[in-house]
C-alpha cells in the first residue's frame, strides 16, 4: 500500500474480494527512507520518499478495511493483518515477525550462498554468512542472528508507555526512525488502528476461547451498526428546522 492506494482502503479491499475473488489478502505499507532526508523527487526534509504511505494513511487504510470486513466477512476473507491482531487479543504469540516482541527466525538465503538476517537488511552488516563455507544449521543458532532478533525488543519510551504494545510491539525494526530503539514511523496510525480494532477483537476472541466460530461478530456488527445508523437519523431529525408553518403542539 503506497501514497495513493492509502487513500483508497474499502475499494481496494472491495476489488479485491469482489473483481479478483481473492480470499487470503495481505497488505503491505511501502516506507522507503531517503536517507539524507532529501526525498526522491524533491520533497527536502521528508525522511521517506513521496510514493511512501503516509502513517495515518495506513491506519485509515486498514480501519476503512476492518470495518468492512467485520460486518460482512469474517471467516470467508481472510486478512492477515486482522488474523495476527486477533492472535494478540487472544493472548498467544503473534504468527508473524513485525508484531512479537522479537524477531530472527526470516533468514534470507541468496542465490550465491549468502544467508541474511532478514530479507529487509541484505546488507554487509547483516550477512551471516555463506552456506558454501558454513553449515546452514549453524548459521541460524549463530549469536548474530540471535542478537539481530534480540535488538526488536529495545523499544523508545512511547512505546514502553503504550496501550497497544502488546499487539504492536514497535512494529518491524525496519520502520523505525533512526533505526533500532527508535520509534515506528507508522506508529500513529498503528495506534489508532489498534485502538480501533478493541472493542470488536475482544467480542470476537470471545467464541474463539470458547471453541465457536468468530463470524458471531458479524450479527453482533450489523445489529450495533443498524442501532447507531437508526440514532444518527433520529438525532438528525431532532436537529432539522420544523418545516413553515408547523407548530409544536
Ligand atoms: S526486521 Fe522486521 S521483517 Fe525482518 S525479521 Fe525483524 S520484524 Fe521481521
Ligand atoms: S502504536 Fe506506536 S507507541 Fe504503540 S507500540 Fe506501536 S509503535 Fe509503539
Amino acid at each position: 500500500m503506497h501514497a495513493q492506494s492509502g487513500q483508497r482502503g474499502g475499494e481496494v479491499y472491495r476489488f479485491l474480494r469482489d473483481e479478483a475473488g481473492a480470499r487470503y489478502i495481505q497488505f503491505i505499507p511501502v516506507v522507503e527512507w531517503t536517507g539524507a532526508g532529501q526525498g526522491a523527487g524533491g520533497h527536502t526534509g521528508s525522511p521517506v520518499t513521496p510514493r511512501s504511505v503516509r502513517p495515518m494513511q495506513w491506519g485509515r487504510f486498514l480501519v476503512d478495511i476492518f470495518d468492512e470486513w467485520v460486518r460482512r466477512d469474517v471467516g470467508q476473507v481472510f486478512v492477515l493483518t486482522f488474523d495476527w491482531a486477533l492472535a494478540s487479543w487472544l493472548g498467544i504469540e503473534s504468527p508473524v515477525c513485525i508484531f512479537r516482541e522479537t524477531c530472527g527466525d526470516a533468514v534470507v538465503l541468496e542465490h550465491n550462498g549468502d544467508l541474511y538476517a532478514c530479507d529487509h537488511y541484505v546488507q554487509p552488516a547483516y550477512r551471516l554468512g555463506n552456506i558454501l563455507e558454513t553449515p546452514l544449521a549453524e548459521l541460524l543458532s549463530s549469536e548474530r542472528l540471535r542478537r539481530f532478533g534480540q535488538a526488536k525488543a529495545r523499544l523508545p519510551q512511547a512505546c514502553r508507555a503504550c496501550h497497544v504494545r502488546f499487539a504492536c510491539r514497535g512494529e518491524c525494526p525496519k520502520n523505525r526512525l533512526g533505526g533500532e530503539g527508535g520509534l515506528n514511523y507508522l506508529c500513529p496510525g498503528y495506534r489508532v488502528f489498534f485502538e480501533h480494532i478493541d472493542a470488536p477483537m475482544r467480542v470476537m476472541a470471545e467464541p474463539v476461547r470458547q471453541g465457536r466460530p468468530a463470524e458471531d461478530i458479524m450479527a453482533l456488527h450489523s445489529c450495533a451498526a443498524t442501532r447507531r445508523e437508526r440514532r444518527i437519523k433520529q438525532e438528525e431529525a431532532a436537529a432539522r428546522p420544523p418545516p413553515p408553518g408547523f407548530s409544536p403542539r
